[in-house]
């Protein structure tokens, strides 16, 4: 990265700390990723700060034991019907409660009270996840354990803790409005792991020339130049971008990918669900080979299997040139010839006889 591409930001909330500084000295501008927030006493902490601490969603809080360095080892696998196991029961339980909700009552469930209780529920599942994702770095470690990983910058606090609101928020909101049959009993589909595939491949053809188009077509870079600051990513900044990329990615391909698959509101649900936890791990770092649940068992005979080193390795290794530009599959980068190489997740470097939990 170059220093006229590095971006600084203008009120860090250590300014108090520094005002103390003498004025002779020239102010140190931090870099846009700097993450100390955390370590200050917590009466410094904003709003979003304090949220974020109360929530447990802290990669590695202050006083958190740290995650183990594993450069070296082999590294262990996480089967995906592990995943199937802990996704599934957790995006289903709402549709669940809405069914008895309407078998025992009778009545249906209005627009504005499912828009309320369908958020409620995909933030209890966004938070579970990251919670999740960190304890498994605890256990495992992270993808180049040397390097530290970035935490939500002192800067950005806000920006981070919007972001993820926003994609939790209209995401459900779109589909409410194009999906939503306030009297259709929520059902699912005996096909619904086809519908998953089906759905999650058709978004990612989507988001892959988007995401493509972002890094090669230069005045598009400066959409996405933001969340490439950070090279060590966390779930935490996931949806930590340029505002331009934030309607892609929250409204606009979700729409351009139920055009062409225009599944009903319980189906949506579902997919949307782990669509949202493959977004998130594709930023967790958690050293393992840890596939997608939505397409990785399917494609990995065909070695299109994407796992969640290659993400890391699109923030790692990626600057405006890149590759590994799906994000639920491997199939368009192997297509069009965008894979990068797996630095720990080789073939030859994972063991197979060691099962994450
Ligand atoms: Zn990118
Ligand atoms: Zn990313």
């Amino acid at each position: 990265m170059s220093a006229t591409e590095t971006m600084t930001a203008s009120r860090p909330n250590t300014d108090a700390a520094s005002s103390t500084t003498a004025p002779s000295k020239p102010a140190i501008k931090p870099h846009l990723m700097t993450s100390t927030w955390h370590l200050q006493d917590p009466s410094t902490w904003n709003f979003w700060q304090r949220m974020l601490v109360r929530l447990d969603l802290l990669q590695q809080p202050k006083d958190a034991p740290k995650a183990p360095i594993r450069v070296g080892e082999k590294v262990p696998y996480y089967p995906a019907w592990r995943q199937h196991a802990w996704i599934f029961p957790r995006a289903a339980a709402p549709l669940v409660i809405h069914y008895a909700y309407m078998r025992l009552t009778g009545w249906t469930l209005h627009p504005v009270a499912a828009f309320f209780f369908y958020v409620i529920s995909f933030k209890l599942f966004a938070v579970a996840s990251v919670r999740k994702f960190n304890r498994m770095a605890l256990r495992y470690g992270y993808f180049d354990g040397m390097a530290p990983r970035d935490g939500v910058p002192d800067t950005q606090s806000r920006k981070v803790v919007l972001s993820l609101l926003g994609t939790i928020s209209i995401r459900p909101l779109f589909a409410l409005c194009v999906a939503y049959d306030r009297h259709a009993l929520p059902s699912l589909s005996w096909y619904f792991p086809l519908q998953l595939f089906l759905y999650a491949c058709i978004l990612d053809f989507f988001f892959y020339w988007y995401h493509r188009a972002t890094h090669e077509v230069s005045w598009a870079w400066r959409y996405h130049k933001k969340h490439h600051m950070t090279k060590h990513p966390n779930p935490l900044l996931s949806a930590f971008a340029d505002e331009e990329q934030e309607w892609g990615d929250i409204l606009i391909i979700p729409f351009l990918t139920w055009l062409c698959m225009p599944v009903d509101f319980s189906t949506w649900w579902m997919c949307t669900t782990y669509i949202l936890w493959v977004e998130a791990l594709g930023h967790g770092g958690v050293r393992m080979y840890w596939p997608t649940t939505t397409t990785g068992s399917i494609l990995r005979p065909l070695g299109m299997d994407l796992c969640l080193e290659d993400h890391d390795n699109h923030h790692r290794h990626g600057w405006k040139r890149s590759g590994n530009y799906g994000k639920q599959t491997r199939l368009w980068d192997t297509l069009f010839g965008t894979k990068l190489p797996r630095d720990e997740c080789r073939e030859d470097n994972i063991d197979w006889s060691y099962q994450a939990y």
